[in-house]
């Protein structure tokens, strides 16, 4: 392989996206994609850049987080955005694509660069030479295995059991109190975030970090968790794909198979109310939802255990049915799906190589990023990391205020605890908060000081910003 300095395999969102970002830096790629030899269960068409589902590359509104990252794409001079602006259909404020015109345009982009190789074959082993692996959610076979050896222990999931998120100024504190179970298992004081003076001020004014515990609890009385089961028994759920057999571990069964196990079963579940005392009543609550922080900001909390397929409208209906949640503003919806991803804030360095085999890169979905245009961010940006390390200069990661920089973060950022590692779509959840702000303000002003930051980062690098 003397003529390639890297293979990029997969030729999805993130490997064309980093095949072409790397062959303009200079480099000879290899892209190696098993269409039309081998197809996954959801792919169906032999071109690069194939969208598997919905040919929205969802907001473009600069203000909405995947409008935000779209403009930092289009900043950097991202061939996924262009190939999507060049094929673009109306949808509103959403960037949808004509997806035949969008997966030929990368397709042809990329075979007709001159540093380029297309190769059509299914890798089943890593090569020993600098290798970036792109083979998204539906990675099968011998590579799989591969990898999971690689990574060695349980590091690699197949299965993406999500929480819903909501943002922490969104929790009605009236309703909601903080408390570890039992005292027991709050942070020690040495691992509480450097940042809790910065709280929003919501926390603060609720107790905020009193140290009486990491986890908001969200009380129900016996009615209210009637109703609640009631409504999640009935609520309209997605039904898999043939190819997603659902085969629930008992540690992330979503909350519908329980409540269909009986009416207590959840109460002893993710609802158990043992080891909690709600300080307004002095008592225990029939049952509680437990929000753990999502992020060091404590701006995010995920409803712990709350992995589930119901329909989005139907979880932002019954997930308001309990009190302290009745105006949250959900930032991620929760999902089950068939999903191949790695653990990477455990297993990969600062350019999302193999902590143990260096030369092993990661990109796109198996890094735990969720969507599209995450995928294709993170293409460009371990193509930059690598071309920058091969030219002699080094380049540093994005700053965390931009959505680049919370994907970044949020792949390799060590986790504390007994965290399980999910992916992740681009939300504000990922960026440290703005103080001070009134709500409506804060997300323009995140924005505005993602695209500064952003650009400030570009000319660090000299790179000329590109759109
Ligand atoms: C059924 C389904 C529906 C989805 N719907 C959406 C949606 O509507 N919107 C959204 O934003 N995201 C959706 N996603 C998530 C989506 O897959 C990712 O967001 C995105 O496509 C991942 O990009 P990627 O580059 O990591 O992988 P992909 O885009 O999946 O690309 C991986 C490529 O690697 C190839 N490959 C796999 N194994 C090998 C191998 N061993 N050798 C060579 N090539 C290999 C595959 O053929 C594929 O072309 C969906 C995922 C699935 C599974």
């Amino acid at each position: 392989m003397s003529d390639v300095d890297v293979t990029v395999v997969g030729g999805g969102m993130a490997s064309s996206e980093a095949a072409w970002q790397l062959a303009e830096a200079g480099l000879r790629v290899a892209l190696v994609e098993m269409k039309p030899c081998a197809m996954s269960p959801a792919h169906q068409s032999p071109l690069l850049g194939e969208l598997v589902c919905s040919n929205s590359l969802r907001s473009d509104d600069p203000i909405a987080p995947a409008g935000l990252l779209k403009q930092e794409l289009r900043r950097a001079g991202s061939l996924v955005i262009a190939c999507a602006d060049q094929h673009r259909v109306p949808a509103g404020q959403a960037l949808a694509v004509e997806r035949f015109g969008f997966a030929r345009a990368i397709t042809q982009r990329l075979a007709l660069h001159p540093r380029i190789r297309i190769e059509r074959r299914r890798l089943d082993d890593l090569p020993s030479h600098p290798v970036i692996v792109a083979t998204g959610p539906l990675t099968e076979g011998a590579l799989g295995e591969v990898i999971r050896a690689e990574l060695g222990g349980d590091r690699m999931y197949f299965y993406d059991a999500i929480a819903p998120i909501v943002a922490a100024e969104s929790i009605d504190w009236d309703h909601a109190f903080r408390a570890s179970r039992w005292g027991r298992d709050a942070a020690p004081a040495s691992d509480a975030p450097a940042e809790a003076s910065d709280e929003p001020d919501e926390l603060r004014a609720a107790g905020g970090d009193t140290g009486v515990g990491d986890y908001v609890n969200c009380p129900l009385n016996k009615l209210e968790y009637e109703a609640f089961v009631e409504a999640v028994n009935a609520g309209r759920k997605i039904l898999p794909h043939d190819f997603e057999e659902p085969r629930y571990f008992e540690s992330c069964m979503p909350i519908e198979v329980m409540a269909e196990r009986g009416p207590q079963t959840l109460r002893f579940g993710p609802m158990r109310p043992i080891g909690l005392r709600d300080p307004r009543t002095g008592h225990r609550p029939w049952a509680v939802v437990q929000l753990r922080p999502e992020n060091r900001y404590r701006t995010a909390y995920n409803l712990v255990g709350f992995q589930t397929r119901l329909a989005y409208p139907e979880q932002q209906r019954i997930f308001q049915m309990i009190p302290a949640l009745r105006r949250a503003e959900f930032l991620r919806f929760g999902s089950i799906h068939r999903n191949t991803y790695i653990d990477a804030p455990a297993r990969l360095g600062p350019h999302f190589e193999l902590r143990d085999r260096p030369s092993v890169r990661f990109a796109g979905l198996l890094t735990g990023v969720e969507g599209y245009i995450e995928s294709a961010a993170m293409g460009l940006l371990v193509a930059w990391l690598l071309s920058g390390e091969r030219a002699g200069r080094p380049i540093p990661p994005p700053p965390p205020t931009t959505m680049f920089g919370g994907l970044y973060n949020h792949v390799t950022a060590p986790r504390e605890g007994a965290y399980k590692y999910g992916p992740t779509n681009v939300n504000y959840g990922l960026l440290p908060p703005l103080l001070g702000l009134r709500k409506d303000n804060r997300k323009p002003r995140m924005a505005e000081r993602a695209a500064a930051d952003f650009d400030a980062w570009l000319a660090s690098l000299g790179r000329p910003r590109a759109a």
